[in-house]
């Protein structure tokens, strides 16, 4: 395929890019950003559940059943083990909006969430949220229906901000007034309510949108029925969810499935109390990425909830210091690659299928869009051949002094400290077990 290729040049003044003066973004491949984004978060739902590398225990040991959901485990970039700081809805909720570790609900309303960026960027914020959520989660939303219990018959509330166009206050009016056809027994037609009025409105919206949907059946049905109904209720999850992906693909929107966080089982289902917070089970949720930004891969590694809205971020090409691209997760389909020079020089790329891609007069450059490969990158009257796999740096501050540092450390990604640590304990498991069998 012949690539589209766009030189643009922008200054950004902001985040990681001051502490380098001016940082020019030039751009190989423009994948078009999406319209929107949508984040299904399914309470209480444990990757040990739906995962098909994992066995679920009890508490006591009985191995429990996992769950075939096709159409969350088939496509997309796939996080292998996410795990949760706090497996507690609250918190976790905190984090998965915040970023930040020690995120509660008080520190979602000091201007420090996803939404806040989103809103920034022009993007309605827009949420269905079962299991109530706390008044700062419901504060940050233009328009918002929620539940304010956990009763299957439950009476939603529309809550809106004054400027909310009146179409989007009226689908959600539709769809607040729907839920009585939903309503009764069963926490798989509960959940069905949420994934059918997002798949509905991806389809109306046509301003960008972000769309944060929490669906409270799977943690219900654990809680107060036990691990058959919990998984029965999972298992009814994958048509209605094929459904909002179609709606998503269809209109390129990017879409995240996650949880807050798993659940564990002795008779009934828990998470957050002392016999069950340790547990895998509870610790241990999905977090699947659909959309032409997102990959076709599995990451493998162990990784941490604060990850996914830098994450969510990167991959809708938002920067925002308040969530440092270096901590998202490598599974944008096309990487950037940061150069960083001693001061304002001129640069190349050039790669296979690339036209090479020429910039001067900064001492930082950013190439957006790049396939995976190998680079070549010419500065400083040097060639340097980079393997771009996923973001990187190229820094060059450091080829004729070493100590050229006052930026702060370099600025190295954490997945690629992980990634080493791997190998280095994979080489080291290979040598034990080469000494093993050389002493048999
Ligand atoms: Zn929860």
């Amino acid at each position: 395929m012949i690539l589209a290729l766009f030189l643009i040049l922008l200054s950004a003044s902001s985040g990681n890019c001051a502490a380098h003066g001016e940082m020019a973004i030039l751009t190989a491949e423009n994948a078009a950003a999406p319209p929107g984004a949508v984040l299904l978060v399914m309470d209480g739902v444990g990757a040990s559940y739906v995962y098909p590398e994992f066995q679920a225990y009890s508490i006591t040991g009985r191995p429990i059943p996992g769950i075939k959901l096709l159409n969350l485990t088939s496509r997309g970039a796939r996080v292998l083990d996410l795990r949760v700081p706090v497996p507690s809805t609250s918190p976790a909720h905190s984090v998965l909006v915040t970023g930040q570790r020690d995120a509660d609900e008080a520190l979602v309303g000091t201007g420090s969430t996803v939404f806040d960026t989103l809103r920034e960027e022009g993007f309605l914020c827009l949420a269905l949220l079962q299991r109530g959520d706390f008044q700062n989660m419901l504060e940050e939303q233009d328009g918002v229906v929620y539940f304010e219990d956990n009763s299957l018959c439950g009476d939603p509330t529309l809550g809106a901000r004054a400027d909310l166009p009146p179409s989007v206050q009226l689908m959600l009016q539709q769809w607040r007034n729907a839920f009585a056809a939903y309503a009764g027994s069963s926490y798989a037609r509960y959940n069905r309510w949420g994934l059918d009025a997002a798949a509905d409105m991806v389809g109306r919206l046509d301003q960008p949108f972000f769309l944060l949907v929490n669906i409270g059946g799977a943690d219900s049905a654990a809680h107060a029925r036990g691990a058959d109904q919990y998984l029965e209720t999972i298992s009814a999850l994958d048509a209605p969810l094929g459904r909002l992906m179609e709606a998503c693909q269809e209109k390129g929107v990017l879409l995240g499935v996650t949880a807050d966080h798993g659940m564990s089982f002795s008779n009934r289902g828990g998470h957050a109390s002392a016999q069950y917070a340790e547990r895998l089970e509870s610790l241990r949720i999905p977090l699947v990425f659909v959309g032409d930004p997102a990959d076709d891969l599995i990451l493998d590694g162990i990784w941490s909830q604060t990850a996914v809205a830098p994450t969510l971020l990167r991959l809708l090409g938002i920067d925002d210091p308040r969530f440092p691209a270096d901590r998202a997760l490598p599974l944008a389909r096309l990487a950037r690659l940061t150069v960083l020079l001693q001061g304002p020089q001129s640069v190349e790329l050039n790669g296979t299928d690339l036209k090479a891609i020429k910039g001067s007069g900064s001492s930082a450059y950013r190439f957006e869009g790049l396939k995976r490969g190998t680079y070549t990158v010419k500065a400083l009257d040097a060639s340097h051949r980079v393997d771009v796999i996923s973001d990187q740096v190229l820094d060059l501050r450091r080829v004729d002094q070493a100590s050229a540092r006052q930026d702060g450390e370099p600025f190295v990604p954490r997945w690629m400290v992980g990634s080493a640590l791997i190998v280095l304990i994979n080489l080291a498991g290979l040598l034990v077990v080469w000494r093993v069998w050389r002493g048999g």
